[in-house]
């Protein structure tokens, strides 16, 4: 491996470029109209122009960057998230053009990535799944007939869904035909597949993640887990590890279960076994599998002092998991908070535009990773992620109050952002007591009080 066509943007596009970097690879940066003054283009050994700004006609265009990586040089090519990087056939014609896809294998993808096959998948290997329908549904009238054997209340999902779009929760049987024809209709826009899966909507859960690594010699390992509870509709905002609600005992077993699902499947590369957890019941539940990098993998490297995009790229090059034989054991505490171009005080409206301002804290034991800088402007295309903000420390008090004294030293005007919402949160007793649940930021967390 020599050149990666690096087929993404924004922070997770520098991230990318920063790990070619460090193995002295070459990358290939592709841009569309709206980023022409993107910092990943600057990063980059080179870029090229592939389209104007609707990601359809650029960043998801599979022909125009399979052209230009063939064009280019690259033989490998890394997806990021979003985008690209779950797309199963996109993988599949990488490979046939000789060009190693930095992921697993599209079949890989593709059986993860419906998720209602990807439930099958867990029952099947003894992982706990959240009661629910064996398949997807695209008639209405059929899934009428089967929600009463699930149980209310139940949550919709679709099963080609991603970053929490095309779900609804009906609280009872009235509800239910109106909830699926939204949810399906919803999907459809947004995944171009309508079918639409039930589980039995869990109130008051945790979202327990954990990351996982295999290697093309067999070899597959859990590097802990992510403790992804403060959500908005459905979406990540605070991502801390190790997780507060855990005892060792559920740990082991949380984390024994993703490995063995992704061992089931003979998975290679980076990817997260996504799971709830009832702190009640200590139950916990399989929800989805991502097989790409994940947003918030930086709260694992820290915790764990690996490099999580640069074994991605050794391992697609065909080189052996670099980690030690021994289980990892978390270093510490690590939170990641999401910066977002939003305006909490308008429903967290995006709020694109130019930053005249910008100052961001630079102190020990805090990392910053954006691709934002002063006089850059945000363009309305595309996601409103500014920057995450990683803090490491020897435990979680005190990383709280390393995370509020680096909130502190931002200086930001031209974008609202949502800085003044997270230094809230952070104060508040709930969270830093544990307290909180998936649905607390939509239903209890009063921000601007
Ligand atoms: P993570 O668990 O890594 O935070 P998310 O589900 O929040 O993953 O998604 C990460 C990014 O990928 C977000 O920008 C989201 O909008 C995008 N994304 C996720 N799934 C899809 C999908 N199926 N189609 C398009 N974009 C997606
Ligand atoms: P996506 O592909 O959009 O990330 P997920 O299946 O991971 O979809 O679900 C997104 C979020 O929705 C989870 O992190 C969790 O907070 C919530 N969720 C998912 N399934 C359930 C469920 N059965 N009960 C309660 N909450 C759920
Ligand atoms: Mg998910």
């Amino acid at each position: 491996m020599k050149r990666v066509l690096v087929a993404n943007r924004g922070e997770i596009a520098l991230r990318i470029i920063r790990a070619c970097r460090k193995l002295g690879l070459q990358s290939v940066a592709v841009y569309s109209d709206a980023d022409e003054n993107a910092a990943h283009i600057w990063a980059a050994d080179k870029a090229v122009r592939i389209g104007p700004p609707a990601a359809a006609k650029s960043y998801l265009d599979t022909r125009i960057i399979l052209e230009v990586a063939k064009a280019t040089g690259c033989d490998a090519l890394h997806p990021g998230y979003g985008f690209l990087s779950e797309r199963a056939a996109f993988a599949a014609e990488c490979a046939a053009e000789g060009i190693i896809f930095v992921g697993p294998s599209a079949e890989a993808i593709s059986l993860m990535g419906d998720k209602a096959e990807a439930r099958r998948s867990a029952m099947k290997c003894g992982v706990p799944v959240v009661p629910g329908s064996d398949e997807a549904f695209s008639d209405a009238e059929v899934a009428v007939k089967a929600a009463p054997g699930i149980g209310f209340p139940i949550l919709l999902k679709a099963k080609a869904g991603g970053g929490g779009r095309g779900m609804r929760i009906a609280p009872d049987m009235a509800s239910f035909r109106a909830a699926f024809v939204q949810a399906t209709s919803e999907a459809e826009a947004a995944f171009g597949d309508g079918g639409i899966y039930l589980e039995r909507f869990i109130g008051r859960v945790r979202h327990i993640e954990v990351q996982v690594f295999g290697d093309h010699a067999g070899r597959v390992v859990h590097l802990l887990e992510r403790d992804c509870s403060v959500q908005r509709r459905h979406q990540k905002l605070v991502e801390e590890g190790p997780s507060p609600v855990l005892d060792e005992g559920v740990r082991q077993a949380i984390c024994a279960a993703a490995v063995k699902l992704a061992s089931s499947i003979n998975y290679v590369g980076a990817g997260t076994v996504e799971f709830i957890f009832d702190v009640e019941s200590r139950d916990f539940y399989f929800i989805e599998m991502n097989t790409r990098i994940q947003v918030e993998h930086p709260v694992t490297e820290m915790l764990t002092g690996t490099d999580l995009v640069a074994e991605q790229l050794l391992v697609a090059a065909g080189e052996k998991l670099s980690f030690p034989e021994a289980p990892f054991k978390a270093n510490g505490h690590a939170i990641e908070l999401r910066i977002n171009a939003e305006d909490p005080a308008r429903g967290f409206m995006p709020s694109p535009g130019v930053f005249t301002q910008w100052r961001v804290p630079e102190m020990p034991g805090v990392r910053f990773d954006s691709h934002v800088y002063r006089g850059y402007e945000m363009p309305p295309y595309y996601d409103s992620l500014l920057g995450k903000l990683i803090v490491h420390a020897p435990d979680r008090v005190q990383c709280i109050a390393r995370a509020l004294d680096a909130l502190d030293c931002f200086k930001v005007a031209g974008v609202a952002t949502t800085i003044p919402f997270l230094r809230k949160l952070l104060t508040t007793p709930d969270f830093i007591g544990s307290a909180i649940h998936t649905r607390w930021v939509e239903t209890e967390f009063n921000h601007a009080a």
